[in-house]
């Protein structure tokens, strides 16, 4: 109902994980304007007169209750001049660093009191790293202290760093606070940093992948939160993201034409033809590379674009969904889009779209990531599950999940799709003509790799369970 990245398909896919092995799972979210109403079920006041401490006034709110899939989500909806959630976007502003500590401040004060006692308050991004600070600063003397925080790191490239006085807006006592050994940011003076703030208060922290956590630990990926991170050694952990197969299945998906799995393969082509004729390309004997992104400089924008030129030069057809995050970005993808506008082989969507997405994975024979960097991604696990081949950088949870064909050190079962080291055109051109090269000469072995990679097991059955024994371990008995 509010995503435009993988942290949407996160709270999802691990809520719904938690709730069917027998928890109580709530998902507290700010009641956005854009949210896609039509996802939710029952909407209606469950706290009326929520009055939340902010900024020496009280924020005057209403809590309203609906359901999805079964779980019980919580909107805060606030109310007055300050309009902090109806902004026609979901984040993009100057006062975000406000209005997510407003919504964490807003979201304790409505736990505490709704007199709702959870054992364990999974807070995700530097939106609410400063949830288990105010937690521990303030509800804490309250009365309030059988709650315990997990804190879920998804991009260290945002880290919510922002002036001092937010902190006594939000009720924290600036002047104690602000040290190298809690919130004072280790690389700019006089600086908030709203996720070291997470990282060091909370009990336990997860990363989305394994390979991330080591890759921010102990190199420049941690973008200044190294030492932090290596103080709290004893508790973090890298757990990778699930994918929730009730959302991202070829077998039920309902934005798809024709339904497929392992066993009836070829039944994804007739999607191949339903994706050219939505996007009016030809019908052609040739393979479909897609990338379906955040156009963001994290996912290698460079070799995004030159991904567009080696697939059409290769004998490839090409399919981009991309929202740019920001404006050069946007501006050279329209211009890449109109040069291209009459090709018949290519197509270019720039702009965010949830059915499409489903419909390119289902369509598309390769999906090109070459990330900067990458927590976890997603996009991989799903083109597996719907058959495609991935080509990809080797970084972190891209390194955890895509086995390269030729030369992973796997078994050939586990190999699944085609990777890269270095970030650069040659890197790049050297994964895709591998794949589009088999594509081309070996189909059956081609095959062979969408099959090893659609039988996988990317589900949330094993971090689900990790994410249990976390919660086990850190939760007041
Ligand atoms: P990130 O969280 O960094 O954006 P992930 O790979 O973890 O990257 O998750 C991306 C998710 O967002 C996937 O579900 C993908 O299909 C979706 N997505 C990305 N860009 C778009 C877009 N332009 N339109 C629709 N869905 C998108």
């Amino acid at each position: 109902m509010a995503k435009t990245g993988g942290l949407g398909d996160v709270v999802n896919g691990l809520s719904y994980e938690l709730a069917i092995r027998g928890n109580h799972v709530e998902v507290i979210l700010p009641k956005y304007d854009c949210m896609r109403y039509d996802r939710i079920e029952d909407l209606r006041v469950c706290y009326e007169d929520l009055w939340v401490p902010f900024d020496g006034q009280w924020i005057h709110c209403t809590v309203l209750e609906g359901r999805s899939e079964g779980i019980n989500f919580l909107f805060i909806d606030a109310h007055g001049e300050w309009n902090a959630f109806n902004r026609g976007v979901l984040y993009g502003h100057r006062d975000d660093a406000a209005r997510f500590t407003f919504f964490s401040r807003a979201a304790l004060e409505f736990l505490f009191k709704s007199g709702r006692r959870p054992e364990i308050i999974h807070c995700h991004d530097w939106q609410t790293g400063l949830a288990p600070v105010m937690y521990y600063e303030i509800y804490n003397g309250l009365g309030w202290n059988d709650a315990r925080f997990c804190y879920t790191l998804h991009n260290m490239g945002h880290q919510g760093r922002t002036g001092a006085q937010l902190l006594s807006q939000c009720g924290l006592n600036a002047h104690g606070l602000m040290n190298h050994g809690q919130l004072l940011d280790d690389q700019h003076p006089h600086t908030v940093n709203m996720m070291k703030g997470g990282i060091v208060f909370s009990n336990f922290i997860t990363t989305v992948s394994p390979t991330y956590m080591e890759e921010i630990r102990f190199s420049e990926q941690g973008q200044g939160l190294q030492g932090v991170l290596n103080r709290h050694g004893d508790k973090v952990g890298g757990v990778l993201n699930g994918l929730n197969y009730g959302v991202w299945n070829p077998e039920l998906d309902p934005f798809i034409p024709s339904h497929y799995g392992p066993d009836n393969l070829p039944a994804k082509f007739a999607n191949k033809a339903a994706l050219r004729n939505r996007l009016l390309m030809r019908e052609a004997f040739k393979p479909i590379v897609a990338v379906v992104s955040r156009l963001d400089p994290q996912k290698g924008v460079d070799l995004i674009r030159h991904s567009i030129s080696v697939a059409l030069a290769n004998n490839c057809q090409f399919v981009l969904l991309g929202s740019a995050s920001e404006a050069w970005i946007n501006d050279e993808f329209w211009r890449i889009k109109h040069q291209l506008n009459d090709n018949p082989d290519c197509h270019l969507e720039i702009g965010y779209d949830e059915e499409l997405s489903h419909l390119i994975y289902a369509g598309a024979d390769m999906l090109v990531i070459p990330s900067q960097y990458e927590p976890c991604g997603l996009t991989q696990m799903i083109a597996m599950k719907y058959g495609v081949v991935p080509v990809v950088r080797s970084t972190g949870g891209l390194a955890d999940t895509v086995f390269d064909a030729n030369y992973a050190d796997k078994p050939f079962e586990e190999r699944n799709g085609y990777v890269f080291n270095d970030l650069t055109h040659d890197g790049l051109e050297s994964a895709m003509g591998r794949a589009i090269g088999l594509w081309h000469r070996f189909p059956d072995y081609f095959r062979q790799l969408r099959l090893n990679g659609m039988r996988q097991d990317y589900s949330w059955n094993q971090p689900g369970q990790d994410y249990i024994n976390i919660f086990n371990h850190i939760r007041v008995k």
